[in-house]
């Protein structure tokens, strides 16, 4: 438009509004699935059915059992900032609800053909309301309805031809709300879900009152693999409350795409959580890979922001430095210990033995066909181990000290034996093949002797803190004002860090002194992007991180290389030492340094038992 045609201002009319508003909440099919969703989980809804046509994008229709909405206020509700759930400023800086803008249904409304029923407990019978995408009022008429609300929402976009050309196939649209519905299953176990799409069932999720039952619920949103190699998080302290599974680091991704974090229930997607729990796994991942993780954050709801973005995807956190620091802290100690135990839950890598064997027979074996050569190894270790309990350990009574059949009759439940059990022999210069009480272990050596190593000298490090040295040619940097000023708050922590910055100028630093183990490296970078991260993060771990990068490859060259011989005792202390490390079930670079084969694996291999 040439300036020269300016027209004079004018409001803009109600639709159009909507419209504009409706162009941030309602990107999608899956946008609206969205806030209808959470409409039903704030009315109180613990049922809700979705019915989808054609991706979404010819209908989508939402039935809950909340609450309802009495017949009177059904035109207030498609009415622009109209809400039920705040009334006060006061309101907003503690919002518990998922919903508070009112803008929701109104904007929906104006981009597709609307249908609002519902029967609040109050009213009888229900009551419905055709809206008009013009802004009219139509009256509402009756409608038999259980309690409950039902929405329907035919032809998205239908009257805006621009966002409807963005709409993506069927498929890749019905992908975008089941996301939506995953998510949403993750957020609340308590709910009962079912979708159908084109008339067929695609999911149907009952409430998980109990931890098996939430197991069930987390493969089916993100797979057994994830389930099978996970940990359980449950930490609470200074009035955070951190919950869920996080993925062991030898199940890593390629993507960020198994990330879900949900703050007092609310999805989202947040910098500043991304940025704690990738420094929790840090060391313990490949290069470019990504953890995978189902997490709970409940906390104070006046200590959290959530009027930041329109579809509340991000949140801002009153102190954020505290939950960095909280999430950081427990994720990472929940990683240290990922290490060979007697009872871990989720037995780090697990090999998936996959013999030609044809199906798995279905339950227990019949007793009476049960002739003792169909005795699996598993099956006659324990009957042999109830007459000689001391064999109960899977190891030869000979290489037992003091332990001959019959001597320890009590204790012989208890004693298991080391988790990684005695080392039987090398192969091929670079594993170790050792027997515990369940089956048997192969261990990587050098992936293995290299995380101890590293282990010891980080912990050496911790002992005596960083040292430091001047740099012999102080590196002058040209900075901007901001990041000048950064380097004078932060001039504590920089010191901590064992970086000396000193201002040079307006617009200019000088740096002094680092670390001894990073004199060698590119400080310039390492500077610049240690303010970066003070700039963003109010914190940052690169210092640590390029210390522990220096630290990991010296491990890697004072590492056992292959073709070492080992003897059996060097054998077994090793393993010894790999019980004491932390997070010694990965190697520097996250890939897995020991996998075990139970015997009801090896039994299955050779058909044993059935
Ligand atoms: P918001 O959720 O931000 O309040 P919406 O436009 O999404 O705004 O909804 C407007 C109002 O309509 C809500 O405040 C609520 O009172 C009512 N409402 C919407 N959906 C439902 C539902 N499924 N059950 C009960 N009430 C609902
Ligand atoms: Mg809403």
């Amino acid at each position: 438009m040439n300036l020269l045609d300016r027209t004079p201002i004018r409001p803009l009319p109600d639709p159009l509004i909507n419209q504009i508003a409706a162009g941030e909440v309602v990107e999608r099919p899956a946008s609206a699935v969205k806030e209808l969703l959470e409409n039903c989980l704030d009315a109180g809804a613990d049922r809700i059915e979705i019915d989808l046509e054609q991706g979404g994008v010819s209908l989508i229709r939402v039935r809950d059992n909340g609450w309802g909405i009495p017949s009177e206020e059904l035109p207030v509700a498609l009415a622009r900032h109209a809400t039920s759930k705040i009334g006060s400023l006061q309101d907003l800086e503690s919002v518990a609800s998922l919903g508070f803008r009112g803008e929701a249904l109104p904007s929906i409304a104006s981009v597709s053909r609307l249908t609002l029923t519902s029967c609040a407990a109050e009213d009888a019978g229900g009551w419905r309301l055709v809206s008009d995408a013009n802004g009219g009022a139509p009256a509402a008429q009756p409608a038999p309805h259980p309690v409950g609300t039902t929405v329907e929402v035919r032809d998205l976009f239908y009257n805006v031809p621009a966002r409807r050309k963005f709409l993506r196939t069927e498929r890749t649209e019905l992908g975008h709300v089941e996301d939506v519905v995953r998510r949403l299953a993750l957020s609340r176990f308590d709910l009962n879900v079912s979708m159908r799409h084109n008339g067929r069932a695609m999911l149907d999720m009952r409430a998980a009152p109990d931890q098996r039952a939430r197991e069930l619920r987390l493969a089916k949103a993100c797979g057994q693999a994830f389930v099978d190699h996970c940990l359980h998080v449950d930490h609470e302290a200074a009035g955070f409350r951190i919950q869920g599974w996080i993925g062991l680091p030898t199940f890593s991704r390629s993507q960020t795409d198994m990330q879900y974090f949900f703050v007092n229930g609310r999805m989202v997607r947040d910098r500043l959580v991304a940025h704690a729990v990738r420094q929790g796994y840090q060391d313990v991942l490949y290069h470019g890979r990504h953890p995978a993780f189902v997490l709970y954050l409940e906390l104070d709801p006046a200590l959290v922001d959530v009027n930041v973005h329109p579809a509340k995807y991000e949140v801002r956190f009153r102190n954020g430095r505290l939950v960095h620091d909280f999430l950081y802290r427990t994720i990472h100690e929940v990683l240290s210990h990922t290490r060979p135990a007697d009872e871990a839950p989720t037995p780090a890598p697990q090999v998936q033995l996959r013999a030609n064997v044809g199906p798995r027979m279905p339950g227990p074996a019949n007793p009476v066909e049960q002739t003792s050569m169909s005795l699996s190894v598993q099956e006659q270790l324990e009957a042999y181990g109830k007459l000689y309990p001391a064999r109960q350990s899977g190891l030869p009574a000979s290489e037992r000290q003091g332990a001959y059949p019959g001597a320890l009759p009590d204790a012989a439940p208890a004693d298991q034996g080391p988790p990684l059990g005695h080392a039987i022999a090398q192969l091929h210069g670079i594993y170790i093949l050792s027997q515990n009480a369940r089956g048997l272990i192969l261990v990587d050596m050098h992936a293995a002797h290299e995380r101890i190593t590293y282990e010891g000298l980080k912990a050496g490090l911790d002992a005596s803190g960083i040292r430091t040295q001047p740099l012999l040619v102080p590196v002058s940097l040209a900075v901007s004002a901001k990041e000048v000023q950064l380097t004078e708050t932060h001039a504590d922590l920089l010191s901590e860090l064992g970086l000396e910055l000193t201002v040079a100028g307006p617009e200019r630093i000088t740096v002094r002194r680092v670390p001894n183990l990073l004199a060698e490296s590119n400080v310039e970078q390492l500077v610049r992007d240690v303010l970066s991260d003070l700039a963003t993060h109010g914190s940052s771990d690169r210092v640590r991180v390029a210390i522990n990068d220096v630290l990991s490859t010296m491990a890697c060259h004072g590492s056992v290389r292959a073709n070492r011989r080992l003897n059996l005792p060097e054998m077994d202390a090793l393993l010894r030492q790999m019980e004491r490390t932390e997070r010694s079930d990965q190697c520097n670079h996250g890939r897995p340094t020991w996998i075990e084969m139970k015997l009801d694996d090896l039994d299955r291999l050779f058909l044993r038992g059935r």
